[in-house]
């Protein structure tokens, strides 16, 4: 697609910084980092950060790491690490160096832990959590401190190593950073930085039962990888104070050109849920069929379905970078792949809900081969064989006893085209007990073939087709979107907003060339909407097709 990949990417505000950073010599390499929690599958809102600090470090001939943001045992998993190296691979990134995890840091942010204990600057507590949610205080009252914030620095110093050797049961004390209990920043208010957590940890196994937070992680981390522009999301912007303390109460970061943290607004896209927490309620319960169910908004969902890599790119781009909240219309996606794929998209035929023609004037026995391009104007894509023969397929939509002049379609006694084959008319049909049509009686049109009738009749209507004894079976998984409202993360459970009809299946007929088809790699259906193999379920015995998109904005 013309507009994928362009060299010309539009600026941004975080762009502007760099380039001013640049500039003032602050820095002469740039060195950006994506920091995902391997607490899930990544999504399109990951999608927009990844094109950002990766994007931004091959722009500028800078670096990215790859950081897994492991402080969280529990809710992680190995499978989640490997999966999101996939997903940022497949997006068209690679990370420089060795994939990074906080928990390599594990040894050194127990030792700032200790600086700040030694500089009074941290302390054990031993509220238990709803103490300390009390003490807090609130947006409008200031918080109290806590009974414990006065504590030695020898005895905290001790208490602390009680911690780290497992002598103390899980809730019961944290490490508080001694900030201001006034501070009208929450997150200022004594934040706990090291919790006690009796968990294995996918990298550092049972070595450690205290784990530093989020918010005293993330900074050291990204100070120790000489990270110059750490981007995140707007939810983190108070943090940026937390942020900023710790890293200057720490001997090791006090270069003025440390790290600084940049704030944008996520992704948020009409119909769909980013939060993982709630995808993963979507999985765990199988109201889908896993991570890289096609309906998900995961990389590997959109994937599955069909979805490239340049075009989720070429969104990204779309949708630009700024701080303004937004919540993006799904067409917008949507156009992203239409484009791409009517431009690449090799074309066949597939018809979803045959009938049965048969061509009664046809010579016996005599199937031919008739030669189709693979796209409509693009002969380098080469071209493809099909069999025409005296029985054939088309979809029960395109025929009609009777109709007005808008249907341009098969009526009886009236002319249509078959897409790249002959003019066929309509003389009669069968009907079952129930009153279906089951075959339709044609004739053909033998000189018309690649051209219009020699008489210069006009027949305006084309529909697509498979011949009989060659065509395979194939189920067709039309998909809707997930979720009945324009902002299901609005509501409280996923319950409530679930499309139960986000899956229809279909059983059909497609042109036997797709027996081929490779997994994820969309064909335009002619007719009906893009679609690919499905990459778990399809095979040559059974051909499962995914739709990737519809031909046409049917929501517009
Ligand atoms: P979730 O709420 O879905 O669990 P998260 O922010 O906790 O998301 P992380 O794995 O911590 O997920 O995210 C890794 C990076 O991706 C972070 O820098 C985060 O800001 C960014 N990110 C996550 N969701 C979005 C989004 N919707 N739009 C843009 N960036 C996002
Ligand atoms: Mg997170």
């Amino acid at each position: 697609m013309s507009h994928v990949d362009t060299e010309v990417r539009p600026s941004n505000f975080i762009r502007n910084i760099i380039d001013e950073d640049l500039k003032s010599g602050k820095h002469s390499q740039v060195h950006t980092r994506f920091p995902p929690e391997p607490n899930g599958y990544l999504h399109i809102g990951h999608a927009k950060s990844i094109c950002l600090n990766f994007g931004i470090a091959k722009d500028y001939q800078g670096q990215c790491n790859l950081r897994f943001d492991d402080t969280n045992p529990e809710k992680e998993d190995i499978n989640y690490v490997k999966s999101i190296q996939e997903d940022v691979r497949w997006l068209g990134f690679e990370w420089s160096g060795d994939i990074r995890y906080s928990s390599n840091y594990f040894d050194q942010l127990h030792q700032y832990a200790v600086e700040l204990i030694t500089k009074g600057l941290a302390y054990v507590c031993f509220l238990n959590g709803e103490q300390t949610r009390e003490y807090r205080g609130s947006l409008k009252e200031p918080g109290k401190n806590s009974p414990y914030r006065d504590t030695s620095v020898e005895e905290n110093l001790a208490l602390f190593e009680k911690m780290r050797k497992g002598e103390f049961k899980e809730g019961e004390c944290a490490l508080r950073a001694k900030i201001d209990m006034a501070s009208p920043f929450m997150c200022m208010r004594d934040p706990i930085i090291y919790r006690i957590r009796f968990a294995h940890h996918h990298q550092t196994g049972d070595k450690w039962c205290i784990y530093p937070m989020y918010d005293f992680t993330h900074c050291i981390s990204d100070a120790i990888e000489n990270i110059t522009h750490s981007i995140c999301t707007l939810e983190f912007q108070d943090n940026r104070r937390l942020y900023d303390w710790v890293l200057d109460h720490l001997n090791d970061f006090q270069a003025p050109n440390r790290t600084r943290q940049y704030e944008f607004s996520r992704l948020n896209l009409e119909y769909t849920l980013m939060s993982k927490r709630k995808l993963n309620d979507l999985v765990t319960r199988k109201l889908v069929d896993g991570w890289d169910d096609p309906r998900m908004p995961t990389i590997a969902g959109l994937r599955r379905r069909g979805y490239t890599s340049a075009s989720i790119r070429e969104f990204c781009l779309r949708i630009g970078v700024t701080k303004q909240e937004n919540l993006i219309e799904v067409g917008m996606l949507d156009a992203c792949i239409r484009e791409e794929l009517n431009e690449h998209a090799p074309r066949a035929m597939a018809v979803l809900r045959p009938i049965k023609v048969v061509i009664e004037n046809y010579p016996d026995a005599q199937p031919e081969t008739i030669t189709a391009p693979a796209h409509p104007n693009n002969e380098a894509m080469g071209t493809r064989e099909l069999t025409f023969g005296r029985e054939l397929f088309i979809d029960v939509d395109d025929f009609k006893e009777e109709a007005n002049k808008h249907f341009k379609r098969l009526v009886l006694g009236k002319e249509v085209r078959l897409r790249n084959a002959y003019i066929i008319k309509a003389e009669r049909c069968d009907k079952d007990a129930d009153g279906n049509i089951t075959t339709v009686y044609c004739t053909y049109d033998a000189d018309t073939l690649g051209k219009n009738p020699a008489d210069g009749r006009k027949v305006k209507g084309v529909i697509h087709w498979v011949e009989a004894s060659t065509a395979k079976p194939a189920e067709f998984r039309l998909y809707d979107r997930l979720f009945t409202s324009e902002n299901p993360a609005a509501f409280e459970t996923v319950d409530e907003v679930l499309n139960p009809n986000s899956l229809t299946v279909v059983k059909g007929l497609v042109e036997p060339g797709l027996v081929n088809a490779p997994a994820e790699k969309a064909f335009q259906f002619e007719r009906e909407g893009y679609f690919c193999a499905d990459s778990k379920d399809s095979s040559a015995e059974h051909l499962v097709f995914n739709l990737t998109v519809p031909l046409r904005d049917t929501f517009a």
